[in-house]
């Protein structure tokens, strides 16, 4: 059964979609957590980070380097979070691993 991020991608469901290329889609959040709030996922069904494999090293790291395009397309003066919520414990509550991307207030450490 696919996952909702698994039906965004294959335009089953609608998203505001504000980036895609052949590795990865990204999307503004249904419910988001600061003025911009977007989610960078890979097109490849990984479930969570930790279920991540050697072969997927340069998957992960065009994910980050599309964070950093975004940023600058959204002109975020280099002043975002990244945050990967992995497995349930940890808030994830949609098992198709996803980067949430977060900007435009401040952001307070240690997150909750
Ligand atoms: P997580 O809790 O880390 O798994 O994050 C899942 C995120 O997906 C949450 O921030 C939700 O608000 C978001 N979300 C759920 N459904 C949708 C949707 N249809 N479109 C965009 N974002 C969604």
């Amino acid at each position: 059964m696919s996952t909702l991020f698994e039906k965004i991608i294959n335009r089953e469901i609608p998203a505001d979609i504000v980036y895609e290329d052949d590795f990865s889609l990204a999307f503004k959040d249904i419910n988001p957590q600061a003025p911009v709030h977007i989610l960078i996922i890979p097109k490849k069904p990984i479930e969570k980070l930790s279920d991540a494999q050697s072969d997927d090293k340069e998957l992960l790291g065009h994910l980050m380097l599309v964070a950093g395009k975004i940023a600058s397309e959204l002109n975020l003066d280099n002043t975002f979070r990244i945050v990967i919520n992995n497995g349930a414990g940890a808030g994830q509550s949609v098992f198709h691993l996803h980067l949430h991307m977060m900007s435009g207030r401040p952001l307070s450490w240690p997150p909750g």
